[in-house]
């Protein structure tokens, strides 16, 4: 059985990626569903097209992490690089596979066009190489074996054929080989508290702490807590250490998510990659109820942070703010009538000094809630403020005037 792979390195190649023309995807999707799968991804590196820079970063990589995976650089024009560089960096020399130029040649033929020779080096080896096909385009994937336990993959650059090639193909053969180790991930999802105010609550001793990780990220939308608990795999011993390894890691993700609720649980709204959106249509869902909501001086905020969603009959956008409370009550009495819906919102939003004046106003079927906020900043970012703030405020009344804790535990959470 080959050792592990345990730390992943992610070279995302491509001069479109270092001038700004093209975002790199590819890296955060891979970087994603190595931390998912308990491999600790050591850094993520962007490369010119040049011929140089690329094996010396499979070199460098192949040195410092059991796995290195590259995208982009597998095209058949002159810039594309990849093969070429890894060649070097394993120091073997690229041949023609014959089943792979047949499977090329016949791809033109299909077309009735004639096979263009540039073409022939996606139709390349290397000794310590075998292919991952691709179904999607002419470029053929590269799983080479390094000595040491190391695995080099290759993957086309367009995300929609690096994507199949990744799920189908390499992440299947990565499982065999075996990677990662026990890993659980919780994220808990907080607002109406900024990111410093929640480090100074959990302290240095949670934050600082090696296993298990905990780290806060200030996001457009909330400010999350990230738990992440390892647990060494044992060798041997009892009939299934992974899943041993896994009760282990669950228990320390446990003890630290009791310590983080304690410190900071009246903010926490979801739990995992729950948006507000989502969050409001399982309250909604587990009444049986539909929304309509009418924003004023809010620039449509609200309806996009919502965005297009069965359980919303109306979203309403006026310029104007709202002059009185009363006209806010009455605003949502009349979506909610004229939407047909169970719940009526009305929000209404006004620049106070520099920040922005926000009032809600919720109308269900027994009880209505009304309530002001103050968001920080004005302009846009106060309006997409004002409308998280009235999120809150939804989600919060929805569920009985609880935000947090009992209400968190009956969300649905995709376990991230
Ligand atoms: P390739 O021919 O394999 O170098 O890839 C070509 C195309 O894939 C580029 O023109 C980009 O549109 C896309 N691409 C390459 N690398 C990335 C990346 N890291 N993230 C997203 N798209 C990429
Ligand atoms: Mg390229």
């Amino acid at each position: 059985m080959p050792r592990r792979l345990l730390t992943a390195e992610i070279l995302s190649v491509g001069s479109e990626l270092t001038v700004g023309e093209t975002r790199d995807t590819n890296a955060a999707e891979l970087a994603a569903a190595l931390t998912a799968a308990g491999v600790r991804v050591n850094r993520i590196t962007a490369l010119p097209d040049e011929f140089g820079t690329v094996r010396e970063a499979f070199t460098a990589g192949v040195a410092r992490s059991d796995l290195v995976i590259s995208t982009g650089g597998l095209g058949p024009t002159p810039d594309d690089l990849t093969r070429e560089a890894i060649a070097a960096a394993v120091g073997e020399t690229p041949a023609v596979d014959p089943g792979l130029e047949r499977w090329l040649r016949d791809l033109w033929k299909r077309r009735g066009v004639p096979f263009p020779e540039l073409n022939l080096k996606q139709a390349w080896l290397i000794p310590s190489a075998i292919a991952l096909p691709n179904p999607n385009g002419t470029a053929p994937g590269w799983w080479v074996d390094v000595p040491g336990d190391r695995v080099v993959l290759a993957l086309p650059g367009p995300p929609r054929e690096m994507r199949p090639m990744w799920h189908d193909e390499a992440m299947p053969r990565l499982r065999r080989h075996g990677i990662g180790e026990p890993v659980v991930i919780r994220t808990l999802r907080l607002t109406g508290i900024g990111e410093s105010q929640v480090a100074d609550l959990l302290g240095e001793t949670l934050l600082r702490a090696p296993n298990p990780v905990v780290a806060t990220y200030a996001r457009a939308d909330a400010v999350d807590v990230r738990i992440s608990a390892t647990a060494p795999t044992a060798d041997g011993g009892t009939a299934d250490p992974r899943a041993d390894g896994l009760r282990a890691a669950s228990a320390l993700a446990d003890a630290a998510e009791e310590r983080v609720l304690q410190a900071v649980g009246r903010h926490v709204w979801a739990r995992g990659s729950i948006g507000w959106s989502d969050a409001i249509g399982a309250a909604l869902e587990t009444a049986g109820w539909s929304m309509a909501v009418a924003e004023h001086g809010t620039g449509g905020s609200l309806a996009a942070l919502l965005g297009d969603v069965a359980w919303l009959r109306i979203a309403e956008r006026r310029a104007d703010p709202l002059a009185r409370t009363a006209d806010v009550e009455r605003a949502a009495a009349s979506i909610r009538e004229r939407g047909g819906a169970d719940v009526g919102v009305a929000m209404s939003a006004r620049p106070r000094g520099r920040d922005t004046a926000v009032s809600v106003v919720v109308v269900m079927p027994a009880a209505s809630h009304r309530e002001r906020r103050v968001a920080f900043l004005g302009g846009n970012l106060g309006r997409q403020r004002a409308a998280l703030a009235a999120a809150d405020v939804i989600l919060t009344t929805l569920r009985g005037g609880n935000r947090s804790l009992e209400a968190v535990g009956a969300l649905p959470s995709d376990g991230r």
